[in-house]
């Protein structure tokens, strides 16, 4: 019987991303049971809630979903249902590799980085409020914990020997936050230390941002707190060309869901020219998750050789093709 899989198509453009990447999954010869359900801004207008609870049971009970982007309102409003997702199932990893790609003109050829995200914990956990009623001052509380440091960082470093890369880098911002990110860098040195086999190297994060910048391909894999994960992932995308380019997964010790980086796009969304990329490959993410390797590399080649080929390129890669034609243009490479 096919595995069942959680699917939230989100908001925005996150249902056309998410339709094609189930479509190339299919042509990859992979039959999943897909269980649709909502969550996000659609699900508030749905549901009266951004997370209904059958979303959480179907999450639960399939420990496995791939999802669009869900819609946050800034500044006010209800929680982030990303980072609520991320809490409620304790979704510590957040891996977000950027790859160059042939046929796409950007700053950079050859990147080829993992930033692995603390995803639970640091600026992220959620505590902050208004000091007083008129709003004149707010604060917010950075938790790190040793165990949570301890166990994002072992996963960085096990990802990196699993993976055969050559270099771990552990960003911080120990100089200020002495103790929050001292705890974070002591950790770090401490598994370092059991681990002489692999390269590892600290970083303050603004030089980081800066090195990135300048010479991204002296660096391989990054290991860091929420916040500055969060920001230089980003970073690490406009790299290789953009936000429509790039995957994350969110990694719990029984329970995964894998995404795109970018948001719900709201100035494309409608107008079926989003680039499904980011989707797709967080889709071959998800079949490697599952033992489908083979299947998720020729997702991944496919996908490449038709950016690279330019024959359906989308307009935020310079081109004309909609959403339908490029998926199409992978679906006749995978069959
Ligand atoms: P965004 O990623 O939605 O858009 C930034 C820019 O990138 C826009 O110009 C957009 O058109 C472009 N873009 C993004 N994805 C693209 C794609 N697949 N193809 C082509 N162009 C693409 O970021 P934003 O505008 O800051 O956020 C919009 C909303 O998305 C907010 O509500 C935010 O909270 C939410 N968001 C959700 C997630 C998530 O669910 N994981 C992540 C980031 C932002």
């Amino acid at each position: 019987m096919a595995m069942p899989v959680t699917l939230i198509p989100g908001d925005g453009i996150g249902p056309e991303v998410v339709n094609a990447a189930v479509e190339v999954i299919e042509a990859a010869g992979v039959q999943l049971q897909w269980e649709r359900v909502a969550a996000g801004a659609g699900a508030v207008a749905t549901h009266g809630t951004p997370i209904p609870a059958e979303t959480i049971e179907s999450i639960r009970r399939n420990k496995l979903a791939l999802k669009g982007p869900l819609a946050t309102p800034v500044g006010e409003g209800y929680r982030s249902a990303n980072v609520a997702l991320r809490k409620e199932f304790d979704l510590y990893a957040n891996v977000r590799p950027a790859r160059s790609f042939a046929g796409v003109e950007s700053r950079y050829s050859g990147v080829d980085l993992v930033v692995i995200r603390e995803n639970t914990q640091g600026l992220y956990s959620g505590v902050e409020h208004y000091v007083d009623d008129d709003h004149n001052a707010a604060e917010s509380i950075s938790i790190i914990t040793r165990k949570g440091s301890e166990r994002i960082i072992q996963y960085a470093f096990d990802y990196v020997r699993a993976r055969h890369r050559r270099r771990l880098t552990l960003v911080h911002k120990a100089n200020i936050l002495k103790c929050t990110s001292g705890l974070f860098l002591e950790v770090g040195r401490g598994i370092a230390a059991k681990n002489p086999d692999i390269d590892f190297r600290e970083m303050i994060v603004d030089n980081c941002a800066m090195q990135l910048v300048r010479n991204p391909n002296q660096f391989d894999v990054l290991v860091t707190t929420n916040l500055f994960g969060d920001i230089l992932s980003d970073l690490t995308s406009g790299l290789i060309g953009g936000l429509g380019l790039t995957a994350g997964a969110n990694i719990g010790k029984d329970t995964a869901i894998f995404e795109a980086v970018h948001g719900t796009a709201p100035d494309i969304a409608g107008k079926g020219v989003s680039n499904p990329t980011a989707v797709m490959l967080a889709g071959s993410m998800l079949l490697e998750h599952i033992g489908e390797r083979t299947a998720g590399d020729r997702l991944v080649t496919a996908v490449r050789e038709t950016i690279a080929a330019r024959e359906a390129t989308t307009p935020d890669l310079g081109g004309s093709a909609t959403t339908r034609m490029f998926t199409q243009a992978v679906v006749k490479r995978l069959r």
